[in-house]
Formats: C-alpha cells, structure tokens, sequence
C-alpha cells in the first residue's frame, strides 16, 4: 500500500469538540498526577512495530487531528482545578510524535507557567530536534525529554523507524547535545525480540556514556507489544513480560544502571481521576461531531466529553444518534451503534 498523508482536522473551541474523552488528543487523566498531552497526532515516521499504527504508511487511520493551543490549555487549567495538586506532571506523549505540533515551544512554556506542573516532560523519536530546538525547549522550561532510539547500527535503525530518510547519526548528535543541555534525558528504546536484541546492550552503553538520567533514570526500555491496530513485524512474538523483566534484571547486573522502572522513580502517585460521566454499557444519545481517527470511525459528543463510534462509517456528522458506550476507562470513551 502506498504510503500517504491524511486530512487534518482542527480541533477548535469552535468546533465544540471536548478535549476529554478521545485517545488522539486533548487530555488524558489516567488516575496520577501525570497529565498526558495530546496536541497533535501526527508523525513523521513509520517504526515497524508502532504501536499506534502512526505515520505517512499508516493502514487504519483516516484523520490526524491538531488541537488549537488556547482551547488545550483552557481544558488543562480545568482538569488542574479539579485534581488540585501542586506536584503535577505535564506529559506531552501523543499518538504520534509531539514535535509534529507547529506551536511545541509555546505549548511548553504555557505549562512551565502553571504553578502546578512541577514537571514537563516530552516523548519523541527526535527526528525533528535539532539544537536550535532544544535550546528553545530548555529556555520554555522543558525538563525532561524521553528520546526513543531503538538501534544504533544504521541499516537496522532505518529499518526499525520505517523510514529511508532516517539518519541516526543525526540522533546520537542530538541524544549528546540534549545531555549537554540544562534537559534531562531519557534513553526509551522499544525492545522488539529477534530484531534489536544485540542494539539494547549498545544503547545502555551509550547512555552511560553521555550522561543521559541527571534527575530521573537515563534509560525506559519499552516491551514490544502488539497491538489489534498497531504494526506487527513479522515473524516477532512479544516476550513475557517474565523473560522481560528478567533480562532487564540480567542487563541492570551487568551494566550497574536502573532499568526496571518504577512509578515512584519517577514522583508518579495515584490522586483521584476527574469524573467518568458514563456508565459502561449504557446507552447515550450524542451527537456526531467529526471524522474518527480509524477507518470507519466517528467521534461523537455529549456530557462534556468525546466517544469514538466505532462502526460509524455511513453515519453523517451533524446526526444525533444512540450508541452504547462499551469502554470508559480513564474517561476515554468508546461507542458502539447497535
Ligand atoms: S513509534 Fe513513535 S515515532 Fe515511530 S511511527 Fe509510531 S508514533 Fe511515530
């Protein structure tokens, strides 16, 4: 299949389209007192293993959505009111990749403005870093970045990345410049078994090397997964997560650096998750509001939050429809048409 761009829409306080309640932008409370930020769901990648299925070779996506800067800050000041806590943490993660979003720098120093946000931290593949950037990023107040880099070697790191373009040895640049700079790094590789098992030791030896985890650790490596709509490489099968956290306890022994990770390394705590309006199963009536992020999908609103309608494809938008609500956890929202 050819790999192509898709339409963006922009998600405006116009366009009444709540900020809560749908994976690819907006806000996520997941229960912490870490806020995930979903500016844009755009990448410029296609990592073989994307769990999000994120790229210009996406299969199921039909629509990249970019969130305009002042609605996503008003919504973020009202979730702020509500989980009142002054040891919050801003977490620019995304379905795609964060640097995509044309008003990043702002987005960040918005943050650093909110006294609540005691960190903000950023994840990325890097690829649109470079050191102007950085400094920028630095001066907004951004304190950690968490930069994925799954091999070294540079055939298998094109490979990895889906992406003829992609140089790594403008991202070890970058990795080195990031640890030189007043913003901590994370190293975040995905472990894919079978395909960068050898580039995992390199990498821990890598971020050892430069530096990298002044404040927080300087590695998350990631367990592959696969995903109903992520991409599966193939002939990969993921590893237990027993085999996982063995091998990471065999490399932490070897390497002498922290590698299985936990919620406190980071200050992450569980504080209450803003109210959840719907109850799984029940039916809602809602109106259709805009194209879904997946082939066939609708996004719909009612109660103040977003549903995806999964089987939505001949309903027009504009339309109020009942549709049963079959997912609710962390108020994000999927609906299905009966
Ligand atoms: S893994 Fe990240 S960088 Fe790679 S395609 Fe997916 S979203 Fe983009």
């Amino acid at each position: 299949m050819p790999c192509t761009n898709r339409p963006i829409y922009n998600v405006t306080q116009d366009s009444e389209i709540p900020l809560i309640g749908c994976i690819s932008f907006g806000v996520i409370d997941r229960g912490t007192n870490v806020l995930q930020i979903r500016p844009t769901s755009i990448c410029v990648l296609s990592c073989i293993f994307c769990s999000t299925d994120a790229g210009p070779c996406s299969r199921w996506r039909q629509t990249e959505y970019i969130v305009e800067l002042d609605y996503l800050l008003s919504t973020i000041r009202t979730v702020l009111k509500i989980k009142n806590s002054n040891k919050m943490e801003a977490h620019i993660d995304t379905v795609g990749d964060p640097l995509t979003y044309p008003k990043i720098v702002d987005l960040v120093h918005k943050l650093s403005e909110f006294p609540e946000f005691k960190v903000i931290s950023l994840q990325t593949h890097g690829v649109l870093l470079n050191d102007k950037l950085i400094d920028e990023l630095a001066e907004a107040g951004l304190s950690r970045i968490n930069l994925s880099i799954d091999a070294l070697d540079e055939n298998l790191s094109k490979k990895l990345s889906g992406t003829e373009t992609y140089d790594i040895s403008r991202i070890i640049s970058i990795a080195e410049y990031i640890s030189l700079s007043p913003i901590d790094l994370l190293i975040a590789p995905v472990w894919v078994p079978g395909l960068n098992d050898h580039e995992i030791p390199r990498i821990i030896r890598f971020a050892k090397q430069i530096g990298a985890g002044k404040h927080w650790p300087p590695l998350g490596i990631q367990k592959y997964e696969a995903h109903k709509f992520g991409r599966k490489p193939p002939k990969v099968k993921p590893m237990t997560w027993y085999k996982f956290y063995n091998s990471l306890r065999a490399l932490e022994r070897k390497f002498k650096v922290k590698l299985v990770l936990k919620p406190s390394d980071f200050n992450i705590f569980k504080l209450p998750s803003i109210p959840i309006p719907f109850k799984r199963f029940e039916k809602v009536k809602m109106k259709v509001v805009g194209p879904g992020w997946l082939k066939g999908e609708k996004i719909a609103v009612a109660r103040n939050r977003t549903i995806t309608i999964v089987n939505a494809e001949n309903i027009p938008i504009g339309t109020t429809v009942y549709a049963r609500i079959i997912r609710v956890k962390h108020n994000i929202f999927i609906a299905k048409l009966e």
